[in-house]
């Protein structure tokens, strides 16, 4: 059959974002990591073609609501954040800085300047308990906002749209930064292409 989630192609080689993050740990986080939730996503939503005519955002924002067997809608719930988390993820990075500079400015002007808005991030990032992302989000009102998720918990499931996010699972930096988040962190403003 035809699934309908597939793996999106990096932007980029698995090597343009060292030395911030190394081509090992690109090649498995896409190829492995990202390949699984997709897998597992199409699997969980195997006997629910309804859904496979909905996009993936409006899966996550319905879940709390989707005809769907317990066990799946927990399926559905992790892997298809993990498919939505990680398709933002590569898009938001590259080697080359392009700078969206309405977003830049909005974000100085929410959180006094960009200095300080990577400050909260980074300190969100840190603070999150063991898995998870830390993520800048256009909530229902369209203001901006910073906090983290736990596991693939996606924003869209609170009805927010997810702008920056940052992977903070030790699969996201282990091989190169071992148990130094704040070090991963810290480096990771460099191949965020948007700020
Ligand atoms: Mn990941």
């Amino acid at each position: 059959m035809n699934y309908p989630f597939t793996l999106p192609e990096l932007g980029f080689g698995h090597d343009a974002l060292e030395p911030h993050i190394d081509s090992r740990t690109m090649e498995v986080h896409h190829g492995k990591h990202h390949q699984g939730y997709v897998d597992k996503l199409n699997a969980a939503i195997e006997k629910y073609p309804n859904l496979h005519e909905m996009s993936l955002e409006d899966i996550l924002k319905g879940i709390a609501s989707l005809e769907v067997d317990d066990a799946d809608r927990i399926a559905i719930q992790n892997n298809g954040g993990g498919h939505a988390n990680h398709s933002l993820f590569w898009e938001i990075m590259g080697p080359e800085k392009q700078i969206d500079d309405i977003l830049s400015k909005e974000i100085a002007e929410t959180f006094e300047s960009i200095k300080n808005f990577q400050e909260v991030f980074a300190d969100t990032a840190i603070k999150q308990f063991g898995s998870g992302w830390a993520w800048l989000v256009r909530d229902e009102e369209g203001k901006l906002d910073v906090y983290s998720t736990a596991n693939q918990d996606s924003p869209y499931i609170q009805g927010h749209t997810p702008i920056i996010g940052l992977d903070v699972w030790e699969h996201a930096y282990y091989l190169k930064y071992q148990n130094k988040r704040p070090d991963y962190i810290e480096s990771w403003w460099n191949v965020l292409k948007v700020l």
